[in-house]
């Protein structure tokens, strides 16, 4: 009998992050992490979780979009769904007046990446497979029709992708089995939140180092003096071999994983995220003047939209060895198009869910390996790691092919509300989520939704009553 979507259910949920300076930078000062949380339901047992990261005020909004896209789906076959996911992709796309409010960009667009992505969980929950198993699993001619290909055939052809699929195919057998012995490289960005203070963070990075990490993600951009100080104290910790683990050397410096890093001493990467703060001429003169802390990128130096600006931020940074990345709030497949174009950027850093699901992760994946630039999502955000594991795997096994320059970003907040977290190592490298229920791992425990729901949950009604209080009457 064939198995029908009955309906769908969101949830806005908020962490209150915000309390201990989680999360902030010099553009995000006061973050609470929050999850536009959907779940579909069908005639069956099957359902499919999905979610999309916002921090705070405005997830309701993001929730009534969900609920709009969402209806599209109700009455429909699931293995009809299944059978193209790129064609499912694009009739999620087409309706013309929820198009209108975007297009692909912005509030419908980052909706569409939870509505995506419950369905992507639904289709290897009914596979019993977690989803990077389910994706490397496929034949390149499958993993084709999963892509969202429109308006990328001036970089990227089906034909084209399909040639560079089936060069990788042979041997993905090879990778998976490295893979699950030696976990997915990891950076930590939990260390250098803006808001926290050089006690805090100094005792951070420390424990980072005693966990077996070696890049390392400061938060810059408020203010150049403290900037510098606290990047010498990341410095002083990360470059000195009597904090490494006992028994663990320095790594090697002429190692191909550190090439063109500018590793320090122990072998240890600092990378610096700006979150947009300065106009191109400012980031150019501000990340100067921060050279001597020998970061191996500078992120989101300018506006995510000028692609131009990060072109002309990367040739100039270029003499001092710096390399800019980007990503996390490009809105769509076409900016990274753009972004590649241009020779914009050094990293690629997609987001799970501000692009529309899978489907169009898998895009950009793909331009990226055509243009030798490696792939490190963005993770920072409740969710975000439980998804990225997923799209890291998939970007290693059977698209790029490599792993040994990536990293992905990982942050240690929240993971506790997950069914399926996601966990690191003790070599600081993510573990490969196995579990044949685990989906999309994006699934959360039914008490952390009763407790966290936005503005009725218990913790919101129990523990801030005045903040709950105040936010109800600031929105009337
Ligand atoms: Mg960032």
């Amino acid at each position: 009998m064939s198995v029908k979507i009955t309906g769908y259910k969101t949830h806005d949920i908020r962490f209150p992050t915000s309390l201990n300076g989680d999360g902030t930078d010099a553009m995000n000062t006061d973050c609470d992490y929050s999850s536009a949380y959907v779940t579909l339901y069908t005639s069956a047992d099957l359902v499919g979780h999905g979610m999309t990261f916002t921090i705070g005020r405005g997830n309701d909004i993001v929730c009534a979009a969900i609920r709009e896209l969402a209806k599209r789906l109700v009455g429909k076959d699931v293995e009809e769904l299944f059978a193209n996911m790129g064609k499912t992709w694009d009739y999620l796309n087409a309706d013309s007046q929820l198009r209108w409010i975007g297009p692909e960009k912005g509030v419908i667009h980052i909706a569409f990446g939870a509505v995506g992505n419950a369905l992507w969980d639904m289709y290897a929950r009914s596979r019993k497979k977690p989803l990077w198993k389910l994706i490397v699993d496929m034949t390149p001619e499958e993993l084709v029709q999963s892509t969202a290909f429109r308006y990328l055939s001036d970089v990227i052809t089906k034909e084209e992708a399909l040639v560079m699929l089936k060069a990788k195919a042979t041997t993905k057998a090879e990778r998976e089995a490295k893979v699950r012995e030696i976990g997915y490289p990891a950076y930590i960005t939990s260390a250098g939140w803006l808001g926290y203070s050089d006690e805090k963070v100094a005792r951070l990075t420390k424990e980072a180092v005693q966990a077996g990490f070696n890049h390392f993600k400061m938060k810059v951009g408020a203010d150049r003096e403290m900037d510098l100080r606290r990047g010498k104290l990341i410095r002083s910790i990360i470059d000195d071999p009597q904090y490494l683990p006992t028994g663990q050397q320095p790594r090697d410096l002429n190692a191909p994983e550190l090439a063109g890093k500018n590793a320090g001493p122990t072998g240890s990467v600092l990378m610096m995220d700006a979150n947009q703060v300065w106009d191109v001429p400012e980031a150019i003169d501000y990340v100067k003047s921060l050279a001597e802390l020998k970061p191996w990128f500078i992120e989101e130096p300018t506006a995510p939209d000028d692609i131009i600006g990060h072109a002309a931020i990367r040739k100039a940074l270029k003499p001092y060895g710096i390399g800019v990345a980007t990503g996390e709030h490009a809105h769509n497949r076409m900016v990274f198009k753009q972004l590649l174009q241009a020779e914009a950027i050094d990293v690629c850093q997609i987001d799970s869910c501000r692009l529309a699901g899978v489907s169009e992760v898998l895009s950009v994946s793909l331009m990226a390996a055509k243009f030798g630039i490696p792939v490190c999502p963005h993770a920072g955000g409740v969710g975000l790691c439980e998804y990225t594991i997923h799209l890291s795997l998939i970007d290693y096994i059977v698209v790029s092919g490599s792993m040994e320059r990536n990293v992905l970003e990982f942050a240690n907040h929240l993971h506790e509300h997950f069914v399926h977290p996601c966990s690191i190592s003790t070599k600081g490298r993510y573990n490969i989520p196995d579990h044949p229920d685990g989906g999309y791992s994006i699934e959360m425990h039914k008490s952390s939704i009763e407790q966290y729901e936005w503005p009725h949950g218990s913790y919101w009604v129990n523990e801030h009553p005045k903040l709950q209080a105040q936010a109800l009457s600031q929105s009337e």
